[in-house]
């Protein structure tokens, strides 16, 4: 089963990347496998447009999508589906299970390594829920906000 594979990742972590995923098995999997893409989807989109920020692409750990470089404050908005969202508890693909499984796994790993890089670095890292953007979107960019209001650096 293992097989040699490029690096997917610049930087190297722990564990190695699962590989490749899987042929979707039938269309309808293909069609929820690309509804569920991790990035440039809508709840990212719209937090960002709340937020009167710019999705960017960066070289920090994880990729942040909002990234707020004065204040050091970086926030992920987190697929529901692809990070394991305990709330949500989306099932499983049936067919690949297992690897499936193990995908999802490095992807929380990664998640965890990726925010204690960028607090060792002195960022503060925001992790927003697609179901939270969808539910309310405007209480997750004020949640923001205010976290960045609080900063000691913008204390009187
Ligand atoms: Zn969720």
């Amino acid at each position: 089963m293992p097989s040699p594979r490029r690096r997917e990742y610049k930087r190297t972590y722990s564990t190695r990347p699962v590989g490749k995923s899987p042929k979707a098995s039938s269309k309808s999997i293909s069609v929820v496998m690309k509804s569920n893409r991790s990035s440039g989807t809508m709840p990212e989109l719209t937090l960002a447009r709340l937020l009167r920020r710019k999705l960017v692409s960066s070289d920090l750990p994880g990729r942040p999508d909002i990234v707020y470089a004065r204040s050091k404050v970086a926030v992920f908005v987190h697929g529901c589906f692809w990070h394991r969202c305990p709330v949500c508890d989306l099932p499983l693909p049936k067919t690949n299970t297992g690897f499936w499984r193990r995908k999802f796994e490095r992807n929380v790993e990664r998640d965890q390594i990726n925010r204690l890089e960028l607090e060792s670095m002195g960022w503060s890292v925001h992790e927003v829920w697609e179901h939270e953007i969808r539910e309310d979107s405007a209480g997750c960019a004020m949640r923001i906000k205010d976290a960045i209001a609080r900063l000691p650096q913008f204390a009187a």
